[in-house]
């Protein structure tokens, strides 16, 4: 881990704060929002177009990041006007202000993936009705006690609360397309993993990757299972993505989304690789018996849970026990009171061979 460590170099060691950018690249500025989560802040890109500006992510639809976005308009996205917002993803962080700037830039185009976009739409939509019996059963099937279920709805309708309306129309990206803004060409790498149609944009000509959460500086994207597809296989296809990746060049400067701008790609996606094999070991290490997945989600992430963090640590939990699943290292069971518990396959390597 030590070498491959090394070979990551961050290209500032600090970031910009407030209503300051940096110039990471010629003609692309790094903005930073600040979000009320745990994860504290996101990267936004400003992009200098020949006539203006394309703009990618928006923070979420808080009061401080409005400002921070008038405080841009007044000064350097002052010369020149709006082109197109470009979203990564449709999670409240990246497009929460979305509508708001796009209203604002007198009603530009929104260049999202169709996945992305329905998917945030389906999240407004979604906190309007009361938490449904389905996602209930979901919760204590999974071992949640009544305080978290119960917690569940008050959560899910504060994060949406910062995901304003997003813009009534797309232009639509798909994998494989060729986008030009910032004067410059991007291929769209369309991934699953993190989000069901996450974007991310490779300049060739200049060795550039706009990430967005799919590559991150220093935390692992989170990748979970959601009570809307219970039995999703996120991290297959999440880890699928990553040797997409590592075919783009060693020394390709990564823009993530969270953290900060570095080189050393092909080291990061391995270190990324390498933390989520050592978690489904771990993982099937716990499962030394059935267990239901909030048992085995204490046991993997002891201080999330312990510091409230207990649903994002069941999602992730289950991304691993459906990976485990999915490859025939683990079974999934329903018990006799209709708890879903997770055990080590009874027969690992005769269904691993059959897997391969
Ligand atoms: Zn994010």
């Amino acid at each position: 881990m030590t070498s491959a460590a090394a070979e990551i170099r961050y290209l500032h060691e600090s970031y910009p704060k407030g209503v300051e950018t940096f110039q990471i690249a010629p003609g692309i500025l790094w903005a930073r929002l600040p979000l009320p989560f745990r994860l504290n802040h996101v990267n936004v890109w400003l992009l200098r177009d020949a006539d203006g500006w394309t703009i990618i992510d928006t923070g979420c639809d808080t009061a401080d990041a409005r400002a921070i976005w008038e405080a841009l308009f007044a000064g350097p996205l002052g010369e020149g006007r709006i082109n197109r917002l470009v979203a990564t993803h449709g999670h409240v962080d990246h497009v929460g202000l979305s509508g708001w700037l796009v209203d604002k830039a007198g009603g530009v185009p929104f260049v999202s993936t169709l996945g992305e976009w329905m998917a945030a739409q389906i999240r407004i939509w979604d906190a309007r009705s009361a938490t449904s019996k389905e996602v209930e059963k979901f919760l204590s099937g999974h071992g949640c006690d009544p305080a978290t279920v119960a917690s569940y709805d008050a959560d899910r309708k504060r994060t949406q609360s910062m995901l304003g309306a997003l813009p009534s129309s797309i232009t639509r990206l798909r994998d494989g397309d060729t986008i030009r803004f910032g004067e410059r060409d991007w291929k769209v790498i369309v991934a699953g993993g993190h989000a069901v149609e996450h974007a991310s944009f490779w300049c060739a000509e200049d060795n550039i990757l706009i990430a967005g959460d799919q590559i991150l500086s220093r935390i692992s994207p989170m990748i979970g299972v959601f009570p809307a597809i219970p039995e999703a296989d996120p991290l297959a296809e999440y880890l699928g993505s990553l040797p997409r990746f590592k075919a783009l060049p060693a020394d390709a400067l990564v823009l993530p989304s969270h953290g900060l701008p570095f080189h050393g790609l092909h080291a990061r996606v391995d270190q990324l690789a390498s933390h989520h094999e050592l978690r489904l070991d771990d993982l099937a290490r716990l499962m030394d018996k059935p267990r239901v997945a909030m048992e085995l989600a204490r046991g993997l992430f002891t201080r999330a849970v312990e510091e409230g963090q207990g649903r994002a640590a069941l999602a992730e939990t289950l991304a691993h026990a459906n990976y485990l699943v999915g490859r025939g290292r683990a079974e999934r069971m329903i018990g006799s009171d209709g708890r879903v518990l997770y055990g080590r396959a009874s027969n690992p390597d005769r269904d691993l061979m059959a897997a391969d």
